[in-house]
């Protein structure tokens, strides 16, 4: 008889449920499907590229220093493997890359992507991206103002999304805005830093290297101490 008469009873509180959601106002929301997409586990779970999309999203348009109204193309966010162990930091983007919204394509960028498949891996595998985003007028240095807002704003952000193992900053401008504007890349390059408690190896920036080839040998030498360093970091 309990059984029967606990039946009625959610027959009856079904029925009045029904009528009670019959007589809400369009767009009313069922307490279930709320509790679904309010669930805070959701943002526990989000992956390394889902937090470099949505910190990308913001930035599409970003109007926050001079270089966004110099004739830019477009922003050119970094790219490659979000879950990298090793990440590269250039200047800025040249003609190429403003046109094709990517980092490192043009003949820097083939250089650069030799150089790490002499290191036994693919592109895929590292992640690319600049001080600045957006290309400076005749592919000048890019200013303090623009280098400081836009590292404060995207690189630092995708620095700590990602956790490299291993940051290797390619020229001056990328080992300044990393380490500081005392540290010289003609003394500090080949040499491991730190920022955040992540080594910083600086050493010459590919463009660099096209124009004086002599300096390739130095470069592998640092690209060797990287393959070393991570040998280390994974005992
Ligand atoms: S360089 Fe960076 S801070 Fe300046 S407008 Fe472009 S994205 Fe924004």
């Amino acid at each position: 008889m309990a059984d029967s008469k606990d039946q009625k009873s959610l027959s009856q509180k079904l029925s009045d449920y029904v009528s009670f959601v019959a007589k809400q106002p369009k767009g009313f929301v069922y307490r279930e499907e709320r509790t679904k997409t309010a669930a805070p586990k959701q943002a526990a779970t989000k992956t390394k590229k889902q937090g470099l999309e949505e910190l990308f999203c913001k930035y599409v348009d970003c109007q926050a220093c001079p270089l966004a109204t110099q004739g830019r193309t477009q922003v050119v966010f970094g790219n490659g493997n979000a879950s990298t162990r090793l990440m590269f930091i250039g200047e800025g983007p040249g003609k190429d890359e403003d046109e094709q919204g990517l980092p490192f394509i043009g003949r820097a960028g083939q250089l650069l992507t030799k150089i790490i498949e002499a290191m036994d891996m693919k592109r895929e595998d590292v992640y690319i991206s600049n001080v600045v985003k957006c290309r400076p007028p005749g592919n000048r240095v890019p200013l303090p103002i623009e280098s400081n807002t836009c590292k404060n704003l995207l690189l630092f952000k995708e620095i700590d999304i990602i956790k490299p193992q291993i940051i290797c900053t390619l020229g001056a401008t990328a080992t300044q805005a990393v380490l500081g504007d005392d540290v010289k890349i003609t003394k500090a390059r080949g040499m491991f830093f730190s920022f955040k408690g992540i080594p910083v190896i600086p050493t010459y920036h590919p463009a660099y290297l096209l124009r004086n080839p002599a300096e390739k040998k130095t470069v592998w030498e640092d690209m060797k101490k990287i393959m070393e360093k991570f040998k280390e970091l994974s005992v």
